[in-house]
């Protein structure tokens, strides 16, 4: 637990994931708002609820939830802490269909993922492999009904900070970002992060009109990068990430990250010199036993990369093989 500035507390919740910690911000003002929640799980609930009440408050004090984006470590406990205080979850617009009925939605991603990673070289078994611990992994997510919506543009009192939300789809097509409109600060989300590049991850496209049924693949590096170039336009403040410790200088992260991008995109490129891949392949070329280990990362991150460069006419993919595996071609 941190105070970040006078009434905004950082609460670094407990996660069963990779990333570690997530941070979730309680900020005071005529209404308590908390932004983000943890993952759905005893154990970030207890933790969340000392923290809130080592700071004086109690989770029935909460007024207001506020949600930047769809991943579970974000999202889990919110179903939770409206039942407990009766707070309204204010989330981005796609995320009100998509939450509302989280088994549902979550049926649809791990169909998406699948099938995207079998035609690209996954073996079957293996896939149903991945397919089974994303399945234990959706315990962590709960369905909750939103209450307000929030769009690129929309201002938004965050405890008693006056703030802009603005759209930055990439890492997950519902990312938002919350800036004062006074002090540049910023309440990030996964956008970008200090520590490690916020992977954008395979995720199907996700329409704020309520048609969340679709497996179409939304197109994540591209979008990621494109939502950086916006972030770097503007003049911000002290940054508040979802994991990891507050920063400043965004300008300086976001080059760091798309020169990061360029050198990927280049090695992924070099691996196709002598003859097409799968994307499995070229994961094993860049990251060898660690693209096994970590399919759906490795993945997301080969396929985003290959659909800028497919975009910038350097690679084109096959038809599928009598398989249904396509490979990537350099032109
Ligand atoms: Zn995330």
């Amino acid at each position: 637990m941190e105070t970040v500035i006078d009434g905004l507390h950082k609460i670094a919740v407990p996660t069963p994931f990779l990333v570690g910690r997530v941070n979730v911000y309680l900020v005071e003002g005529p209404t308590l708002t908390l932004v983000d929640t943890g993952p759905n799980s005893g154990t970030s609930l207890d933790s969340l609820d000392r923290s809130v009440t080592s700071l004086g408050f109690d989770l029935d004090d909460i007024g207001e939830v506020v949600l930047t984006h769809q991943h579970v470590d974000h999202v889990g406990l919110a179903r939770i802490v409206a039942n407990r205080s009766g707070a309204p979850v204010t989330m981005p617009a796609a995320l009100g269909p998509y939450l509302a009925d989280w088994n549902h939605s979550a049926d649809l991603d791990d169909e998406m993922a699948a099938s995207v990673m079998k035609t690209n070289g996954l073996d079957g078994r293996v896939t149903q492999a991945v397919k089974q611990v994303a399945r234990a992994y959706r315990a962590f997510g709960a369905t909750v009904d939103a209450g307000r919506l929030i769009s690129d543009g929309d201002s938004i009192t965050i405890g008693s900070i006056e703030m802009t939300a603005y759209s930055r789809p990439g890492h997950s097509p519902t990312d938002t970002i919350f800036v004062c409109d006074e002090t540049g600060l910023m309440i990030g989300g996964d956008h970008l992060l200090p520590k490690v590049s916020s992977n954008p991850v395979l995720s199907r496209v996700m329409a704020s009109d309520g048609n969340t049924d679709t497996l179409e693949r939304f197109q994540s590096l591209p979008a990621y990068i494109e939502s950086l170039k916006k972030t770097r336009e503007m003049t911000l403040g002290t940054v508040l990430p979802g994991h990891g410790d507050a920063f400043d200088d965004h300008v300086k992260l976001i080059d760091e990250r798309l020169a990061m991008t360029d050198d990927r995109m280049e090695k992924m490129l070099a691996s196709l010199s002598d003859g097409p891949l799968t994307a499995l392949e070229v994961a094993g070329h860049i990251w060898g036993a660690v693209a096994a280990a970590q399919p759906f990362l490795t993945f997301s991150e080969v396929i985003g990369h290959m659909d800028i460069l497919k975009e910038q006419n350097l690679v084109e993919e096959t038809s599928p093989d009598n398989q249904g595996v396509i490979r990537f071609i350099q032109l």
